[in-house]
């Protein structure tokens, strides 16, 4: 699938309806923060601040990528809802930390 699809997808009812189903079936709970608490909980840790609690789902990822299993789009087994910061982890994105620009000394002028 290439990005143009993949964007289309996004924007699709199909896609929309769907996301909203599996937010639902997750109670709009996020399936990471739920896994790190029962870990937690069995190892015996106690977790401190925001680590104890199970964030709001906002997203829907595709546990094998849409654009890699295009078949798989749709496909309950293959949808997880999770908040935004476990989101960008499954992503490998650093949360909330944006790349600063690096800024150019303004130029001198003569
Ligand atoms: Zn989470
Ligand atoms: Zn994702």
């Amino acid at each position: 699938m290439t990005d143009r699809e993949a964007k289309h997808f996004y924007d699709s009812a199909a896609w929309k309806h769907k996301r909203l189903q599996i937010l639902t079936r997750d109670h709009h709970e996020c399936q990471d923060c739920r896994k790190r608490l029962t870990a937690a909980a069995v190892a015996g840790e106690i977790l401190n601040g925001k680590d104890r609690m199970i964030r709001r789902a906002e997203e829907v990822h595709h546990i094998k990528e849409l654009k890699e299993h295009p078949e798989l789009a749709l496909s309950d087994d293959n949808l997880v809802s999770l908040c935004i910061s476990c989101h960008n982890l499954r992503h490998g994105r650093a949360p909330k930390k944006f790349k600063r620009k690096h800024k150019l000394a303004s130029k001198e002028r003569w």
